[in-house]
Order: C-alpha cells, then sequence, then structure tokens
C-alpha cells in the first residue's frame, strides 16, 4: 500500500489565487463581472476562466510570466515539506486549475513536470487561449475546466492512502474520498458543513508537524 498526496496550486502551495492577481493587473474591467459570474454559479469555471483569459492580448506574454514569477510567493514550509514526502517515499502530485505558463517554473526543481496537473493557455492566436487537457468526463457534470474528480479517477489507486491538501471549492469533491485532509480557507467551512473530518493548515510546516503525530 503506497500513500499519495494531492496537492492544489493556487492559495495552497502559494500565498495568493495567481488568475485574480493576473487579471487584476493585466484584463480590462470586464473581467470582475466574469469573475463574479464563476463565484455565483451563473457561468462555469470553464466558461468564465475562459472569457477571462480571452481578454489578454497574446503579445503581452512575457509580462505575463515575468509578473507572476516577480510575486508567486510560496507558503512557507512547502519545499521542506516536498522533501519529507520524497523520503517518505509518497507519490506527490500537484493538481490545479492554474495555467501551465505560471504553474511549471514556480514549481521547476521542486515538482516534475509528469507529476504536475494544469490547463494549457495557447498565445498563438491574438488573445490568450485556455485549453482543458483535464476536462470533466462522463462521470462529472460541473464543467470544471480542470476537473480534479477526472484527475482522481485516473491517477488515484483505491489502494492508496489518500491525503488532499487544498483551500477551496475545487478541493472538495476529491476531499471527501481522502482518507486524510488538510484544509485551509474555504476548504475548512465546506468540509464543517458536510461533516469531513479535516485538519486546518496555514504553513506547510503545520502540516509536516501533524503528519509526524500521525500513522499516514
Ligand atoms: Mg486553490
Ligand atoms: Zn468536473
Amino acid at each position: 500500500m503506497s500513500t499519495h498526496v494531492i496537492c492544489d496550486f493556487d492559495g495552497t502551495i502559494t500565498e495568493e489565487d495567481n488568475i485574480i492577481a493576473l487579471m487584476r493587473r493585466f484584463a480590462p474591467p470586464e473581467w470582475v463581472e466574469l469573475k463574479d459570474g464563476v463565484l455565483n454559479q451563473t457561468l462555469s469555471i470553464r466558461e468564465g476562466v475562459g472569457q477571462m483569459f480571452s481578454l489578454l492580448p497574446s503579445n503581452q506574454q512575457e509580462r505575463y510570466r515575468e509578473f507572476l514569477q516577480s510575486t508567486i510567493t510560496l507558503r512557507a514550509g512547502f519545499v521542506e515539506f516536498l522533501q519529507e514526502t520524497q523520503s517518505h517515499g509518497f507519490r506527490f502530485d500537484v493538481v490545479s486549475g492554474g495555467m501551465d505558463f505560471f504553474v511549471h517554473p514556480i514549481l521547476e526543481g521542486h515538482v516534475a513536470p509528469e507529476h504536475i496537473f494544469c490547463n494549457h493557455v495557447d498565445f498563438s492566436r491574438e488573445t490568450a487561449r485556455v485549453t482543458w487537457p483535464y476536462a470533466c468526463d462522463a462521470h462529472c457534470s460541473n464543467d470544471c475546466g480542470c476537473c480534479k474528480p477526472t484527475i482522481a479517477r485516473q491517477i488515484v489507486s483505491p489502494t492508496d492512502t489518500l491525503i488532499v491538501i487544498g483551500d477551496s471549492v475545487t478541493d472538495f469533491e476529491i476531499a471527501k474520498r481522502a482518507d486524510v485532509v488538510y484544509a485551509r480557507g474555504q476548504l475548512i467551512s465546506l468540509c464543517e458543513a458536510e461533516g469531513i473530518r479535516h485538519v486546518p493548515f496555514e504553513t506547510f510546516y503545520d502540516i509536516s508537524a501533524h503528519m509526524k503525530g500521525v500513522n499516514v
């Protein structure tokens, strides 16, 4: 039996939500309405985020990269936590609704590309276009964009001990089937509302400390 860690990126590995930071800096004001549509669920994540990116001219792509590379802050203890999971022989996958052009560079040297599952942005046309390599399978009708339950069905073995680390509603479905949930932000109240056992955390040092005390 092996242990498998599935970890969210935006707001979990990083301090902030990077799509919001990017839009706030570069998008015209229409993005706010799209964001609100996603939050109040009149738009699916795929529709809302896809339309937000279509507001960004492709010829500025280097500026988007530089901006995020210079502003993204990793949550305290992440690198140390990663080393601990490696020394325990745990499988560690990042499952993210973020975009490859910022997720991959930030994790370079820490997480191998084959352990990163996220969306792709195509900058070959006039405006940015998100492609969705991990769209919902037949079991999900949520139009997630990056469907975490779909990815979990593909990569998590039923015999694995599953550890889920996350901060929001997109982590909730896989949290339901996890053996251990580490939660921050909105994921805490979602777990509380449905009675799902979880361990609140603020830094990855909290998670490391908790893992030392339990047999996972
Ligand atoms: Mg998140
Ligand atoms: Zn889905």
